[in-house]
């Protein structure tokens, strides 16, 4: 039986990824999550945008325990985040992330940095392994790549490289902490277009990024958060044209 079966159809929550209900944060005596309430469902293409602070990346660490809530509660593919490590390393391995800045080990070549979790944490044997990266290396059409370092990729390539990574892990739910940002503008088509792909196969994807066209063409809703809370949250179309708040509206105009 597969995974999915074995949860049954009709499992309560069974169409929802993410679910975070009055989920709160701080660092020290800072409040940056402030009541976040969002659920993703399965399949679901969500991008979050707001200013440089609001809380979007902490937001997103909190799904994969990066960071940590302090209250509310977040339950990601059925399972409930709490202290029990098991149940971290659980939501860890059906949960991919892209960062910014890559996080490739720079000391592996790319077929090692791909091949490393499924053999270590997946227990797959070396071989099949590296059957899965190549093909995931086609995927995002860098496959002549495996046997170089990091360092010997350009931006664009690098982050492909960390898409393919996680796609080894054959998560459930993606999320991408602003994947383009830093890349040269020449490269950020690259990596759009694979996160597309990926889109139009049917992942599940939460997104942090400032690229509209790319939220236009993929998302089914936009997030807009300020200052820790969730604004205002809309169809692409309707976000762009007619943003209700104040906030989102002066946003808007800054980065459209
Ligand atoms: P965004 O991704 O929207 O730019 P972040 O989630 O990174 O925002 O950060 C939100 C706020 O929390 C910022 O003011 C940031 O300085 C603060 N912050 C982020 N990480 C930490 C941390 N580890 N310790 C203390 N403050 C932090
Ligand atoms: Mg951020």
């Amino acid at each position: 039986m597969t995974d999915t079966a074995n949860r049954g159809a009709a499992a309560p929550g069974a169409d929802e990824a993410v679910v975070m209900s009055g989920v709160h944060k701080w660092f020290g005596a800072f409040h940056v999550l402030r009541d976040i309430n969002l659920t993703v469902k399965r399949g679901e293409r969500i991008v979050v945008c707001g200013p440089s602070g609001s809380g979007k990346s902490t937001l997103i660490r909190c799904i994969n325990r990066l960071e940590e809530h302090q209250r509310g509660r977040i339950v990601v593919d059925g399972i409930e985040l709490t202290q029990d490590v098991k149940r971290i390393e659980q939501i860890r391995r059906e949960v991919g992330m892209v960062f910014q800045q890559f996080n490739l080990f720079p000391h592996l070549t790319v077929l090692e940095n791909c091949t490393l979790a499924p053999i270590w944490v997946r227990k797959m044997p070396r071989r099949q392994a590296e059957e899965l990266a190549l093909r995931l290396l086609e995927r995002v059409r860098i496959p002549e790549q495996a046997q170089k370092y990091p360092g010997q990729l350009s931006g664009g390539q690098q982050q492909r490289v960390a898409i393919a990574r996680s796609l080894c892990m054959n998560p459930k739910i993606m999320l991408f902490d602003e994947p383009t940002s830093a890349l040269d503008p020449e490269m950020v088509k690259e990596v759009l277009d694979t996160m597309v792909s990926l889109a139009k196969e049917g992942m599940t994807m939460l997104c942090v990024t400032h690229e509209m066209g790319f939220a236009r063409q993929i998302a089914d809703r936009v997030i807009f958060m300020d200052s820790g809370q969730i604004v205002e949250e809309n169809a692409p179309e309707a976000f762009f044209t007619n943003p209700q708040q104040e906030r989102t509206k002066l946003f808007l105009g800054q980065i459209l």
